[in-house]
């Protein structure tokens, strides 16, 4: 096990107990019990459209209740995840969970709205990942067109040729694409014309700065104009406050997630959000 791992562990254990590779082992397995035991659930965050204020999508994010350790939030295990494989397992549980639930509510009549899952650098790099989603689609029943997948900036860096293919496959099944958290990772904006994506999603660190740091706002401008000019779309992450909001209208941004307008909730909460089907801004 690598240093960065060690560091992953201090941050989550408490400072009284003792940090060696047993504990990482324990909690390994804690993962793949929590994954055969249904400890595991998805929280769901509402994708709002800027200009009508209606819900647009939403994005899957998995929760942990952890038997003795309560709510353990994914920045802390999905790092861990990573590390020993368990993501795999991990991932597969996610997109499985987030198609079947969909297609509950395509059933219940509810206007279907795209739902997005977050793949791990790792299971995006593997050559079989586009079939494995296809097979989970129909295993499911889902509609391709009704799901979307979010692939960090920082993993589509790592060994980008493979992840372009497996991008352009999943895209012929009819899949959407976003890349996520962009900005913090090493690409630069001209690299956006070779991702075969349909959305781009802002991080929250510039998104937060745009009334305060000039030099944030500009850079979101900036690419909410470039991905404009090759017909990309742009997701606003962390909208916290309504000024926010304003900016992103003034500049033309389409879409935004944030606790400005709901923070990830459980199935049922999200239900209601699409049962009433009124405007909510
Ligand atoms: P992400 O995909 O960029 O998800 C956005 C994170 O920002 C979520 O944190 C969400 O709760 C949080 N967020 C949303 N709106 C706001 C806001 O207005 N203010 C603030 N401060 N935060 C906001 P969460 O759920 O803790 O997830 C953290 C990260 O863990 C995700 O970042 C994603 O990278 C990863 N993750 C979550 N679920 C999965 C999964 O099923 N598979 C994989 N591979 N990664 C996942
Ligand atoms: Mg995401
Ligand atoms: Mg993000
Ligand atoms: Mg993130």
């Amino acid at each position: 096990y690598s240093k960065m791992n060690g560091r992953q562990l201090l941050s989550f254990y408490k400072p009284e107990m003792n940090r060696d590779y047993n504990q990482l082992l324990s909690l390994e397995g804690d993962l793949r019990e929590a994954i055969s035991k249904n400890q595991l659930s998805l929280y769901y965050q509402p994708k709002v459209d800027v200009r009508t204020g209606y819900i647009s999508g939403m994005e899957a994010l998995v929760r942990w209740k952890h038997p003795e350790k309560g709510m353990i939030s994914p920045g802390e295990f999905i790092p861990i995840a990573e590390e020993t494989g368990v993501i795999t397992q991990l991932d597969d549980w996610v997109l499985r969970e987030a198609c079947k639930q969909s297609q509950v509510w395509i059933d219940r009549g509810y206007a279907p709205e795209r739902i997005a899952v977050n793949v791990s650098a790792r299971e995006i790099q593997r050559r079989d990942y586009a079939e494995k989603v296809r097979n989970i689609l129909s295993e499911t029943l889902l509609d391709p067109r009704y799901l979307e997948i979010e692939v960090t900036e920082d993993s589509v860096m790592q060994n980008t040729e493979q992840c372009i293919r497996t991008m352009q496959d999943l895209r012929a099944l009819g899949v959407s694409l976003s890349i996520d958290d962009f900005g913090t990772g090493y690409s630069s904006l001209s690299y956006l014309r070779e991702f075969p994506i349909h959305y781009l999603k802002i991080d929250q660190a510039f998104i937060k700065g745009v009334l305060t740091e000039p030099s944030d706002a500009e850079i979101v401008k900036a690419m909410i104009q470039l991905a404009d000019a090759f017909q990309i779309e742009v997701v606003a992450e962390g909208v916290e406050r309504e000024e926010v909001l304003g900016f992103l209208r003034e500049n033309e941004c389409s879409y935004y997630q944030g606790y400005h307008f709901s923070k990830p909730v459980p199935a049922e909460e999200m239900e209601s959000y699409l049962s009433k089907k009124e405007k909510y801004q």
